[in-house]
Formats: structure tokens, sequence, C-alpha cells
């Protein structure tokens, strides 16, 4: 069992099937999931992509720094949204961005991180790392260093790391373990190369895994053996 974690979910996760927006239903899982973990004592903080809304690298004609601002202000989006479901089911919760939102975040402390994931409260990384070109896969990779994270939990649509697509060859192997040097190596697009590189050089263990199967948090942060866990 951890003691500390970061959970980083994707914008997707957020959508469901829709694709886009919020899915109440799928926040829901994730914060039953989340107040089982806290009850048994376990620190829980939380980083949600922007995808469901905006992606920087994908509006061609737009300057990418401001394209990647949006980007970023999605993500404060799905935080607030995400953080207001979690205290629908009594969850403590608060939203720290690495930039002022005025009154409607707290700015990125790790002191206050910290404080807040000792009380019990569930932390909401917003706005990545607050610098574009960068991705949300590398803020989480940052905050869960800088506040002394266990492990990186990395929630996919897909239960783990696979030689080849499993979608398309169905002879595809799920790999139970790998170096996070195999990553950079073997071009595996799993975690962004910069957020490896950080989890490498800080010996920050990652685990991949599906969100979409039952109880696969609460599986996780337990340590039993699911996904596919990066070594560093
Ligand atoms: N983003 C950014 N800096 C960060 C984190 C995110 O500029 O530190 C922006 C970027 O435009 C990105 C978007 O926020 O496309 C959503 O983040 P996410 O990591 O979900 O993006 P993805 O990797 O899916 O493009």
């Amino acid at each position: 069992m951890y003691s500390r974690v970061l959970l980083k979910l994707s914008g997707e996760a957020l959508a469901g099937e829709k694709g886009f927006g919020f899915d109440e239903g799928n926040v829901l899982i994730v914060a039953d999931q989340v107040k089982r973990i806290l009850n048994k004592g376990t620190q829980v903080s939380i980083v949600i992509g922007g995808g469901n809304f905006w992606r920087g690298r994908s509006s061609e004609r737009m300057d990418r720094t401001k394209a990647d601002q949006i980007g970023m202000m999605a993500t404060i989006m799905n935080a607030i949204y995400a953080s207001e479901v979690f205290r629908g089911v009594g969850i403590k919760t608060v939203v720290q961005t690495p930039f002022p939102v005025g009154t409607m975040t707290e700015t990125f402390s790790k002191d206050s991180a910290v404080s807040h994931l000792k009380n019990g409260t569930v932390v909401f990384f917003a706005g990545g790392t607050g610098h574009p070109y960068f991705s949300t896969d590398t803020g989480a990779a940052l905050r869960g260093i800088e506040t002394d994270c266990d492990i990186l939990l990395f929630a996919k649509n897909i239960d783990g790391v696979y030689d080849s697509d499993p979608s398309v060859n169905p002879e595809a192997k799920k790999y139970d373990e790998i170096q996070c040097s195999d990553i950079v190596k073997n071009g595996l697009r799993v975690i962004d190369i910069t957020a490896a590189s950080l989890c490498s050089d800080n010996n920050m263990p990652v685990l991949i895994f599906g969100l979409n199967e039952e109880d696969s948090i609460v599986n996780a942060i337990e340590g039993k053996k699911i996904g596919t866990i990066v070594r560093t």
C-alpha cells in the first residue's frame, strides 16, 4: 500500500464515451475509488489532462504559445469540475495552479500542497507546468517528484504497455515491467519523453494501467499486480 501517490487522468477520461466535455458518471467512479483509498490513509493528488477540450499542438494555424495557454486553461476547468464532483461525495479538495487564477485556485507551493495532503485533502494540480511546449504528463511527473510521491499512477484507456498496438495486432504482447529508458529507446508512446526523462533522473516509478477496469485505482494503490510498471 503506497502512502502518497499522484494519479494522472487524461482529459478523455473525464469525457467518457462522448469524447468531449464532462461525463459525471465517469468522474464519480474515480471519486468513489479515491474516497476508499483516502479512508485507508493514502494521500492522493491528481493531474488531469485537457484533451477533452483542447490540445495546443493540434491547432496548426495559431501561435503555439497561445494555443498551449488555452490548453492549460482547459486543464484548470477540468480540475475545478472534478474537484466539485469529489466534494459532492464528501472528499476535501483543493485546486492548485502554477500561476495565479484570481480567487478560483490556490497558487502551487510544495509546503502548502504537502500540508493539504497530510490533512487528507485531495490536491488537484491544474495548469500543467505553467509553460507552453510541455504536457500534463510532464506536469504530473514534476509535481509528483516535488511532493515526494511514492509512485505516479497513469490511468489510461488501455490496460498497460504493449510491444505493438493491440487494436491493430491481436498478437501484441503486454509488458508487466519495462525500464524508463525503453520508452525513449523503443519510442513507446506511453508517457511523453520529457516526463519519462524526469522520472528516470529522479528515480520515480510509474504504473500505467487501465482506468476502465473495475477498482483499478484501488488495486493500483494497494500495489496489486496490474498494468505495466515503468522502473528507473
Ligand atoms: N499544456 C501546456 N503546458 C503544460 C501542460 C499542458 O501548454 O505544462 C497545454 C498543451 O496545449 C496541451 C494541453 O495543455 O496540449 C492539454 O494537456 P495534455 O497533457 O492533456 O495534452 P496532450 O498531451 O493530450 O496534448
